[in-house]
């Protein structure tokens, strides 16, 4: 359990990790991590299964507690359907003859992947009741220590309540060979935590919602140091990786300290999230999450700059004022790192603003300027900026091949 003592209302915050295992050659210690564990179901798919997970198998089946091995098809979603087969397959039924026992349970979960297997995962295990873990193959979403996870159901996708990893065991010399798309998709959803935070502070400020400093601190210092590394991601050094893995750990650390995702989202992930939820609804594989999470960063970095300039609401001049250089750090960052867009289409671009703000009842940016009816006027000016300023290549350009 990490544990941290409190000024905030919450005065204690505790999460049930026990193991956070980030350094080189990290898989080597998973028998060591998961001592207590011995009859360990593993769940990876083609891709994480060859990168890592045969290894980890190696290991485990050596130590004597490997129960068996689930490797779903590359690239495999976090979908209802893939839920449904990791929980078929969490029991060896086969090797029960007495008809009349109940099917054995494995005693420990460990995804090998990186988001999607992870949230698949974590749902098994919380609906299960049994302990879960990952040994992470990509620093691509900071899902590792949250306590949500998003999930695809029959055509929708939801939020829903899920285990958080008992260890999480990050072998940077394997998450810096990840594919490059998904280490973009990683820095993408972490430059969004400035925006999040800010959110979180207007709300504080205009609804009396609850707001922990530590945790923000924690947030934007953990972002402050991605930034920082990011622009030389194309190097996949290792003191890269580390400080983007550890950097999603910890926002997704403090997601699950606070209890909720405020913390590590607001109008970008909301904006992100709809143009997510678009492509589901018209039957598309939707975009890599961090990815359309970066480019909604932009979106909401203009609307704030476009409010700062415009509006003579003091309280919001001083709250976002305080953030402006962080944003011309983001914007510096992408004439290096050059996050590729899949939304340029303009009234796609602008349905996410606006539908985004009712992704979830959370008060931020797009609430404000609704209620004031500056919105719609927002969304579609700000479209114009994002496209001249950020936009360099198309996803698919950049990654023809990339299927999910
Ligand atoms: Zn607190
Ligand atoms: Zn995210």
């Amino acid at each position: 359990m990490i544990e941290m003592e409190c000024t905030c209302a919450q005065k204690h915050h505790s999460i049930p990790t026990e193991v956070i295992e980030v350094s080189d050659h990290a898989i080597e210690k998973v028998t060591d991590i998961l001592a207590d564990y011995h009859r360990i179901f593993m769940v990876a798919d083609e891709n994480t299964y060859e990168v890592a997970g045969k290894r980890v198998e190696e290991l485990l089946r050596q130590a004597g507690s490997l129960s068996h091995t689930l490797v779903l098809p590359p690239s495999a979603l976090p979908s209802a359907e893939n839920v449904g087969r990791v929980l078929m397959e969490a029991g060896r039924d086969r090797e029960i003859y007495d008809i009349n026992a109940w099917s054995r349970n494995p005693d420990y979960i460990l995804a090998v992947g990186s988001g999607s297997i992870n949230d698949t995962c974590r749902m098994v295990s919380y609906r299960m009741g049994i302990p879960y873990g990952v040994a992470g193959t990509a620093p691509s979403m900071d899902g590792y220590a949250s306590v949500v996870a998003p999930l695809l159901n029959h055509g929708k996708k939801i939020v829903y309540t899920c285990s958080i990893a008992r260890h999480i065991i990050i072998d940077l010399s394997i998450n810096a060979r990840a594919p490059y798309a998904l280490l973009l998709a990683g820095v993408g959803d972490m430059i969004g935590k400035y925006v999040a935070i800010l959110d979180w502070e207007i709300s504080r400020e205009l609804t009396g919602e609850y707001y922990c400093k530590q945790i923000a601190e924690m947030v934007l210092k953990a972002t402050g140091q991605c930034v920082e590394v990011s622009k030389d991601l194309k190097n996949r050094d290792l003191s890269v990786i580390r400080a983007t893995s550890e950097g999603l750990i910890l926002s997704g650390k403090c997601i699950a300290f606070c209890g909720s995702s405020r913390p590590a989202s607001g109008t970008e992930h909301m904006i992100g999230q709809t143009w997510e939820v678009m492509d589901v609804e018209e039957g598309k594989v939707p975009n890599l999450h961090g990815i359309e999470v970066g480019e909604a960063t932009f979106a909401a970095i203009e609307m704030f700059r476009l409010l700062f300039r415009e509006t003579d609401d003091r309280l919001m001049k001083d709250l976002i004022g305080k953030y402006l250089p962080a944003f011309d750090r983001i914007e510096t960052l992408q004439q290096t790192l050059r996050l590729p867009f899949t939304v340029m289409d303009r009234n796609r671009f602008v349905e996410g603003i606006l539908r985004g703000r009712t992704f979830r009842a959370r008060y931020t940016l797009l609430q404000y300027l609704y209620d004031r009816g500056m919105l719609e006027d927002y969304a579609g000016r700000v479209y114009d900026t994002v496209m001249k300023k950020y936009f360099f290549t198309a996803f698919k350009e950049q990654f023809p091949d990339w299927e999910a």
